[in-house]
């Protein structure tokens, strides 16, 4: 048996072929209508007014950031349990990311200790739509920022095709915003986006991506603006991927019940509970006892897989050493992603599973 990969893209031969046809047709390479094109696919899919495609999911959240205009010394608040993407977006333009503890059974952002969390200086809050789930407060998000005035961001980086009450995620907030780096649902190599239903939003993250400009060509500065730009070489791979996404988060699904039902009831084993419904979920997720042993023997018998993301607030590059955050320290130290990419089989599923189970048993005849 081939090493199943915790987690790698897809590419076929529509990728190939669109992409050769793009350059016989002798295009510039900078973005132009095929990264329009890529935009309107998505505003389609999510139901969104306005969408803007980025080099990446971290410079997407930036924009974010000072389209609704976060800037030095601002506050903004960030589940521990996230990619530490979504806190380094706050710190790369000089605002602080502020940590919250997460809900259990949805590994988001707590809602009530996120009120806790608040300050005066408080200007955003990063809701992380981690692995697809959602909080089960959404709306109170929602409406606790429209009465404070504090923006609601949605980093919906893991959630392409995960909705909530028939929303698109990322529609909740003000700004949602995506990646397509390698890992994601689909993916361009690197690739972020922003959508938004708000006009003047939407034109202001226009000029942040275009150096701040009234338009291309055109050398009027209106405000000060960065080079957030895409490749239409990127946006030609995107559309392709863009064609696939339904089927992929049929598949997601498909993959994520499967797994649940292999991986019930093995002593050790933790599910974290996912509606399908409304879930396309990213990684496939458990909380699991001896961790690191049990990755050491799936790693033997070839497969792949990853721990969940440390607590950010104790890792040296942000330091907040002496605060503690439980729910976000415990699954931290219990959570492993299986391998979730689209291309593993139902047989392949089967055997991770049988594997995991024989961990637990060989492990516990042992100890008899
Ligand atoms: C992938 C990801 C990002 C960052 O995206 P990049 O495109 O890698 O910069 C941000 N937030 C979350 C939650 C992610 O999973």
């Amino acid at each position: 048996m081939e090493f199943i990969n915790q987690m790698e893209p897809s590419f076929d031969k529509h990728e190939r072929e669109a992409l050769n046809a793009y350059m016989l047709e002798g295009g510039w390479g900078t973005e132009f209508r095929k990264t329009r094109t890529f935009e309107d696919m998505l505003k389609e899919y999510t139901g969104a007014r306005h969408c803007w495609i980025m080099p990446n999911g971290t410079l997407s959240l930036v924009a974010a950031l000072e389209a609704v205009g976060i800037g030095v010394g601002d506050e903004v608040i960030c589940p521990d349990y996230t990619m530490a993407a979504t806190a380094n977006a706050a710190e790369l333009i000089g605002a602080k990311s502020v940590f919250v503890d997460i809900d259990r059974k949805t590994l988001c952002m707590d809602f009530a200790k996120m009120k806790d969390a608040v300050t005066d200086r408080t200007k955003a809050i990063f809701l992380v739509s981690i692995n697809g789930r959602y909080p089960k407060e959404m709306q109170q998000f929602v409406d606790f920022c429209a009465e404070t005035g504090i923006h609601l961001i949605e980093d919906a980086a893991q959630s392409l095709g995960s909705f909530c009450n028939g929303r698109h995620l990322g529609r909740y907030g003000e700004i949602g915003s995506f990646s397509f780096s390698a890992p994601k649902i689909i993916t361009t190599g690197q690739g972020g986006a922003l959508i938004t239903d708000d006009d003047e939003l939407s034109e202001k993250i226009k000029k942040i991506r275009d150096f701040g400009r009234l338009a291309g060509g055109s050398d009027h500065y209106l405000t000060k603006g960065w080079n957030f730009k895409f490749t239409d070489f990127q946006a030609v791979i995107g559309i392709e991927q863009m064609k696939k996404l339904p089927q992929r988060v049929e598949r997601k699904k498909a993959m994520g019940k499967l797994y649940d039902r292999l991986l019930a009831g093995i002593p050790g084993v933790e599910l974290i509970k996912t509606d399908y419904r409304d879930t396309s979920p990213w990684f496939f997720d458990i909380l699991c006892e001896r961790r690191e042993e049990l990755q050491v023997y799936l790693k033997e018998k070839g497969i792949g897989s990853r721990p969940f993301y440390p607590p950010l607030h104790a890792e040296p590059a942000y330091g907040y050493i002496d605060l503690s955050f439980p729910v976000t320290e415990e699954i931290a130290a219990k959570g492993l992603w299986l391998p979730s990419s689209v291309l593993v089989t139902d047989d392949e599923i089967a055997c991770i599973c049988n594997t995991i189970r024989d961990f637990y048993l060989i492990n516990s005849e042992e100890r008899i």
